[in-house]
């Protein structure tokens, strides 16, 4: 069997061979954590934004669509407080030279402790059989005991230096924990430091005109400026939403893990405005409308939870991310934040003008508070692509001058038909025989519904492996009977069942399996 560090690396070298996903630049040797989206990447990407997209602004009657700029007015992250505030602390190894943000270690570090009580827990449910009692031994059991006060002390001295934004105390964890650097396996470690996370350029074409000016890295600061333009314009009574998706920009200390984390990326953001007071109600209430929205596209629920935040940002009275089971770990895929009016009030101090609403009902104006979701499209990519690819052994074929069986296999990708980069490939059997020109006559009947391809090469065989290994639902193959009867045969990604139907039922096939609708429904 595969192992996840495979798995993983067998998806990445599967993104470039079908043309879902290229290193940026790749002819001078790449440029590092920036990726370029090829041909069916960017059907995938672009099916997964439409899916956020319809289950936010067409689906909810109170929550309206933006495209802010990129670039804001510089003063919007002075007020956000990202210029002073976002930082991540770094540190490196003197001995490999490696760089590392220190909490990630730390976190790291309690996450190997979290799975050695999880370790202990399976041994014993193994030794005690059906008597076990999880709950009593996770209580009672001294090994298990002293993991946990172990992990609770490092939480509270980790979280402790953090709020009080203690450095060297960050380094004495590292320190008295004993971690070692992954590469060099030596404790040779740096000072820990602060280090702004936004990349900055400047405006403007002569010299002394210009002014600095940032990248946003993030893309809430354009809904929050544009609050009150967007709640008159569109006579919204709260609570509303104003859901935006688009880049953002964030030069991260360490990226590694392929779309996981990078320099440019794309999120999905939706803020939610509220009567001040009902803010938790609205933070539960999405924390379980998000979760709905992952698990209607049939993957495991176990492969998701939620994860509380230990350590609050400046802004917010309440947050925990939605967590993925990638092939290198659980992972943070999403964040729910309840950020209170901190960031409305922050622009109303720094640009003079008001943020406030009528609330008609109470009779009085206030500032809103703020529920936020925010997904990163690229992580939600790469969600589903590790989960959708399968590599599937086949019943072996037997040789017919051998007389042995030859081994079949097939790699496919069990995405749901909805977000496949492709729904349909029509194959003439043959290219010859008027047979192109009638399998040409079916993608066109398809083509204005679906994104549709033709391809005459190779043999059918491997036609249906190609398609399999892009996660395309259909193939039609077109062969002499066609011509004569107007019927094909029509095969199924998943099963891979062939049927022999009328062209005249295609269309209702195909789009009782790819309609985003019955998903929509699930919600
Ligand atoms: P992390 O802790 O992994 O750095 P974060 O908590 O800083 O993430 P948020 O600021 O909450 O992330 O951003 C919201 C979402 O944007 C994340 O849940 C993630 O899906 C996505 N995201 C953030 N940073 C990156 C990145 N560098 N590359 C890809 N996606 C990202």
């Amino acid at each position: 069997m595969a192992t996840n560090e495979d798995h993983f690396k067998n998806v990445i070298s599967h993104s470039k061979e079908y043309g879902f996903i290229f290193q940026s630049s790749e002819i001078y040797d790449g440029l590092s954590a920036v990726y370029d989206y090829a041909q069916n990447g960017v059907e995938l990407k672009k099916n997964i934004r439409d899916y956020w997209w319809k289950s936010m602004v067409q689906m909810h009657e109170n929550i309206v669509g933006l495209d802010a700029a990129i670039f804001m007015h510089p003063t919007t992250w002075k007020a956000s407080g990202h210029v002073d505030a976002f930082n991540d602390p770094l540190i490196d190894n003197k001995d490999s030279k490696k760089r590392y943000r220190a909490d990630v270690l730390i976190e790291e570090h309690m996450a190997k402790i979290e799975a050695k009580i999880d370790k202990e827990v399976e041994k014993a449910a193994k030794r005690f059989g059906e008597t076990f009692d999880e709950k009593m031994f996770r209580q009672t059991n001294p090994r298990v005991l002293e993991h946990i006060h172990k992990i609770e002390e490092i939480e509270t001295r980790f979280r402790k230096a953090l709020e009080e934004n203690n450095l060297g105390e960050v380094r004495q964890i590292i320190v008295d924990c004993e971690i070692v650097c992954p590469v060099s396996g030596s404790r040779n470690w740096t000072e820990v430091r602060q280090f702004n996370l936004m990349f900055s350029t400047a405006m403007g074409s002569v010299s002394e005109d210009s002014s600095v000016i940032y990248l946003r890295p993030e893309t809430a600061q354009g809904i929050f400026v544009n609050f009150l333009n967007v709640q008159k314009s569109g006579r919204m009574k709260i609570p509303f939403g104003i859901a935006q998706t688009g880049k953002a920009f964030r030069n991260e200390i360490v990226a590694r893990q392929f779309i996981f984390r990078m320099r440019e990326f794309e999120q999905m953001e939706m803020q939610f405005f509220v009567r001040p007071g009902t803010e938790m109600e609205w933070y539960a209430y999405w924390k379980e409308a998000r979760l709905k929205w992952h698990k209607a596209l049939g993957t495991p629920d176990k492969k998701y939870r939620f994860h509380d935040h230990i350590k609050l940002a400046h802004y917010a009275n309440a947050a925990c991310d939605i967590e993925f089971e990638f092939p290198f770990g659980f992972k943070e895929l999403e964040g729910i934040h309840s950020r209170t009016d901190f960031d409305l009030k922050q622009h109303e101090q720094f640009s003079g003008k008001k943020l406030q609403y009528f609330d008609p009902e109470l009779n009085q104006s206030y500032v809103p508070y703020v529920v936020e979701t925010s997904i990163g499209l690229d992580r939600m990519f790469l969600a589903l692509l590790s989960n959708a690819y399968t590599e599937e052994k086949l019943p072996g074929t037997i040789n017919a001058t051998t007389g042995k069986e030859e081994d079949n296999s097939r790699v496919v990708l069990n995405l749901p038909p909805f977000l496949a980069p492709i729904k349909v490939a029509v194959f003439p059997l043959m290219a010859k025989d008027g047979l192109p020109e009638k399998a040409k006559e079916i993608f066109d009947l398809l083509r204005f519904d679906h994104m549709c391809v033709m391809e005459e090469k190779d043999n059918i065989g491997k036609r249906y492996r190609r398609q399999d290994a892009i996660g395309t639902p259909f193939c039609i193959t077109v062969d002499p009977q066609s011509l004569e009867d107007n019927t094909v045969t029509i095969r199924y990604r998943d099963t891979m069942l062939q049927e022999r139907v009328a062209v005249a039922q295609l269309k209702a096939i195909v789009e009782e399996k790819v309609s985003m609708r019955k998903v929509l429904e699930k919600l």
